[in-house]
């Protein structure tokens, strides 16, 4: 008899999960607490302008990267399309200018161009230059994550697949531990060491979480969705309900109820019950474990999560953006620039540099003859504004608007003056991320990722004393981001087959 599985969440992880299951032969449905599908991925339009939230790039949209195989399984990805930036982001530096009394630093996406740019800024750090392009373009060579493809000749092919991937141990070896502040202190140009040591402001990042997305910009694999993130997740949407699942939206999931150890049902909407053989939670950590399971489960690993003892949470965002009557052509599309004095947010966060992104190479998003400007402003203290809106309401508005009006006179520093021409303003807070899909304290990727560089599951996508019970989401993979959760979809999915005696059909 066809098995029935309830997914609590309607987020990319629900959707990929649904899709896989149905494929193989579950009969699956979604609650969904929102009015839409996408979750974290999703956009919304103010007075014409649509503001892309997530989904600036989505790893796997083309054959030259293994994601592409993953996502190809449920949607067909060449169906949609992509912008690839010329450059992936403009940083503007403080100390140092180029040889040409520039102090931009242009990161190329093609790598030829990439290492033509610096070799020309500082030809005596070719050598180091070569070397840093060439590991990139190796990247470019392997399955990433591997992917084993399943061959008549498995037994051999297994083989060589795996010395294939000993010519890429140095790499892993030494840019597991390198930083981009370390590599930049290689450089002999003080142009180059200060552009690199500020490839993610003031944080330090492992030399290959920085080199992967090079070696899959350069071959046209992570590109930006036309469209943006309601684009692809309307395609993943229509194929799971083509496919036979349904989705309820605006329902919101209160309780799973447990019997002896057994998760037999969801509660909803108040006092509204479904039950089914399986539930697989693909919503946010705390929410599933601590919330809708009510204390009737313990475990050792999410206790200590929950303590925060072994990782943070991820950053949460505030997204400040101005739609404007006015191309703004000569900008780059992704600029980063120091502020000429520390700005501090009204929770606290002192920045020294803000990010700003000019949006009008898409026209399904901005109409012609107009640009978004948007300014993202990470912080870890979301509960400020959680907080606050639940308190005050007014005073939320108020402190959310003012602190707009003081980013809008930092953009202009760059852009020149653009007030006359707002026909937009909308703030976006960790009150709004946590309102509208409960991500614990407003995260944008679920756990920060810790000092280890390779980042396995850390929690179970199921559990010893809690039967026909799964979890699978972004939270499971420290970093979080959407091919972790495909990747964490598929995963589940081959599991619940197992455990159900049903065939995996990838
Ligand atoms: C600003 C931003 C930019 C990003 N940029 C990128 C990017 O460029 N590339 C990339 O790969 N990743 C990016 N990400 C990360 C990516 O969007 C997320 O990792 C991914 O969307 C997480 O999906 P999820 O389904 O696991 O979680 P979620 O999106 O959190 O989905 C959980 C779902 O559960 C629903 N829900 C919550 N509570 C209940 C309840 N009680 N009952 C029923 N339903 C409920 C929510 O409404 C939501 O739909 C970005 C994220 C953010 C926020």
């Amino acid at each position: 008899m066809t098995k029935t599985v309830n997914i609590i969440g309607g987020g990319i992880s629900g959707l990929t999960a649904g899709c896989y299951l149905q494929q193989c032969g579950f009969k699956t449905e979604i609650f969904e607490k929102h009015s839409t599908s996408g979750g974290l991925c999703t956009c919304w339009t103010r007075k014409g302008f649509t503001i892309n939230f997530s989904a600036h790039w989505i790893l796997g949209t083309s054959e030259k990267n293994s994601f592409y195989h993953y996502w190809s399984e449920l949607i067909d990805m060449k169906s949609l399309e992509y912008f690839h930036h010329e450059k992936i982001i403009d940083i503007q530096l403080s100390k140092y200018t180029d040889k040409y009394g520039g102090n931009v630093f242009h990161l190329y996406s093609d790598l030829n161009k990439l290492k033509n740019y610096l070799t020309d800024i500082s030809p005596e750090d070719a050598p180091i230059i070569n070397k840093f392009i060439n590991r990139v373009k190796l990247l470019q060579k392997f399955d990433l994550p591997p992917i084993n493809k399943k061959q008549p000749w498995y037994k051999y092919y297994n083989i060589i697949f795996k010395l294939k991937y000993l010519r890429l141990l140095p790499i892993v070896i030494n840019w597991s531990k390198e930083t981009n502040v370390d590599f930049s202190n290689k450089f002999k140009s003080n142009f180059l060491k200060e552009a690199f040591r500020l490839l993610y402001d003031d944080h330090e990042v492992k030399m290959f979480v920085f080199a992967l997305p090079m070696a899959y910009f350069d071959n046209k694999s992570a590109g930006c969705p036309k469209g943006g993130s309601n684009a692809f997740v309307k395609k993943l949407e229509e194929k799971y309900i083509s496919l036979g699942g349904k989705i309820n939206f605006n329902t919101e999931v209160n309780k799973i109820i447990v019997e002896n150890n057994v998760v037999t049902a969801i509660n909803y909407n108040n006092d509204n019950i479904k039950h089914s053989d399986i539930t697989l939670s693909a919503t946010d950590w705390n929410l599933t474990f601590n919330k809708l399971l009510n204390g009737s489960f313990k475990n050792k690993i999410n206790d200590e999560l929950a303590l925060l003892k072994n990782y943070e949470i991820f950053f949460s965002t505030i997204l400040i953006s101005f739609g404007i009557n006015k191309v703004l052509n000569n900008f780059s599309h992704y600029l980063r620039f120091p502020l000429n004095e520390p700005l501090v947010s009204p929770d606290g966060t002192e920045y020294n540099r803000l990010e700003l992104k000019i949006s009008n190479f898409d026209e399904t998003l901005v109409p012609k003859g107009k640009s978004l400007l948007s300014v993202n402003l990470y912080t870890k203290n979301g509960e400020y504004w959680i907080n606050l809106r639940k308190q005050n309401l007014n005073e939320y508005n108020k402190v959310k608007n003012d602190f707009a009006s003081k980013i809008l006179l930092q953009v202009e520093t760059q852009v020149g003056e653009i007030s006359q021409h707002i026909e937009m303003t909308d703030v976006a807070t960790p009150a709004t991320i946590e309102r509208y899909t409960n991500s614990w304290k407003g995260s944008t990727q679920g756990w920060l990722p810790g000092k280890k560089f390779i980042n396995s599951s850390v929690c179970n996508y199921y559990y010893k004393n809690l039967d026909n019970f799964y979890y699978s989401s972004h939270w499971n993979t420290p970093g979080g981001g959407l091919p972790v959760v495909v990747k964490n979809s598929r995963e589940v999915s081959k599991i619940i087959c197992k455990r159900n005696n049903q065939k995996f059909v990838f």
